[in-house]
């Protein structure tokens, strides 16, 4: 998608602090980090939201978990961590590319605000 902020990210146009990548995914520090550990994994096809995962796509999300679960191996998450995936306005998603955060190294709270 020409005019999408995380397309451009994953095509270099738009430089990031890369955290994780392969076929399927991207991962990338976040800009305003809400924790001491916050990366956001991005597929690497544009996707515009959780509510656009079909049957097609979702090979996706499969590759995007087995991503999170080898990076907290190797930055030893081992006290645990948080996935989010916003979606829509009242979701809070601000990017229209699907995206998931991997929040760690503080305690979270829940419910979230
Ligand atoms: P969301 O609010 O769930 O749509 O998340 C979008 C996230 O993207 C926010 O946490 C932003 O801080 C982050 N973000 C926006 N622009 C950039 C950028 N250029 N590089 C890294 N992260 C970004
Ligand atoms: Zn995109």
């Amino acid at each position: 998608m020409a005019d999408c902020l995380f397309c451009k990210i994953i095509n270099g146009e738009i430089p990031s602090t890369k955290i994780y990548e392969d076929e399927y995914v991207y991962a990338f520090a976040d800009i305003e980090p809400q924790a001491p550990f916050h990366g956001i994994f991005v597929p690497k096809k544009h996707i515009d939201s959780p509510a656009f995962i079909d049957g097609e796509n979702s090979i996706y999300v499969a590759k995007i978990y087995e991503a999170i679960a080898k990076v907290a191996k190797t930055e030893k998450l081992d006290k645990g961590f948080r996935v989010v995936a916003n979606c829509g306005e009242e979701g809070g998603q601000t990017v229209g590319h699907l995206h998931f955060h991997l929040l760690a190294r503080r305690y979270l709270q829940w419910p979230p605000g």
